[in-house]
């Protein structure tokens, strides 16, 4: 996978709290994430062969290093005859994206299989009996939405803790709900975003992992992360004691630095964010 990244940029399999991430992620160029237990893809600045199978894709917003790889991907699983993928984009963006995969239908006279969702922060969606996406807002240059992954348990109500399963049974057949909803955010992810995102989505706070793109990590480059609406690492140190958060997977770091220098930077951070912080780097 070399060649194309730029040097010890490239692709990354990580494991963060017992969630296993993969994918690119450079500044400008393009990221996308891999989740194999959630089955879903987390953007999509390109489609490599290894993601045709993912069916349901989230994007975060419309610029290109995000959402490329989309139209690609509709052809390719066209070709492969795939069944219909759905892909959630931010509301604002839903028609000029499906402006967009027309115009490549219209160049390759075909029609792809690909349902556009317009998500809306605070909007649910059953990805399936134990996993829910929460749409979460976006702060941005650009309309952007986040996406929470909740995993759902139903568990037995207290009242009826102590019953035998027949017991259990029948109450249920008689249309007795008992059990109750419980929800743990398992990974939240803002996509781009300024720090205005910790006032806007506190959600991000609490899942067991926040990915968060941290575009720039140096002392002069804090102008050049307020004009592009993006992360800079004074940002995580200015609330290092709000996040509750098992692991911090940071990823998104521009182009200009090397390796080396974002494992130095990350280094230097003191706890509690040094054990939590994980660099998104192969
Ligand atoms: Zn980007
Ligand atoms: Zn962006």
């Amino acid at each position: 996978m070399a060649g194309d990244y730029p040097e010890g940029r490239g692709r990354v399999r990580i494991e963060a709290a017992g969630i296993p991430i993969e994918g690119v992620s450079i500044a400008g160029h393009e990221s996308f994430y891999k989740l194999p237990g959630f089955r879903t893809l987390l953007e999509f600045g390109r489609a490599p062969e290894d993601v045709l199978g993912y069916a349901t894709v989230c994007v975060t917003h419309g610029h290109l290093d995000h959402i490329a790889g989309l139209a690609h991907f509709a052809s390719r699983r066209r070709l492969q005859d795939l069944p219909p993928a759905r892909v959630f984009v931010p509301a604002e963006a839903a028609e000029p994206v499906a402006r967009w995969i027309a115009a490549c239908e219209e160049l390759e006279r075909i029609a792809y299989r690909l349902e556009i969702v317009p998500a809306r922060p605070g909007d649910r969606v059953q990805l399936r009996n134990d996993l829910e996406l929460t749409v979460l807002p976006g702060r941005h240059r650009v309309p952007t939405v986040g996406y929470l992954f909740s995993e759902v348990r139903h568990k037995l109500r207290d009242e009826f803790a102590g019953l035998a399963g027949e017991e259990i049974a029948r109450l249920r057949s008689q249309g007795t709900d008992v059990t109750r909803r419980e929800e743990v955010p398992l990974l939240a992810y803002p996509g781009d975003c300024s720090e205005e995102i910790f006032d806007a989505a506190p959600q991000l706070f609490a899942a067991r992992v926040l990915l968060l793109e941290c575009s720039f990590l140096f002392p002069e480059d804090r102008d050049r992360a307020r004009e592009y609406a993006h992360i800079h690492l004074d940002d995580l140190l200015a609330r290092a004691d709000l996040f509750r958060n098992e692991a911090i997977v940071l990823t998104h770091f521009s182009q200009r630095y090397r390796p080396d220098e974002i494992r130095d930077a990350l280094r230097g951070l003191p706890e509690p964010l040094a054990e939590k912080v994980v660099a998104f780097l192969p």
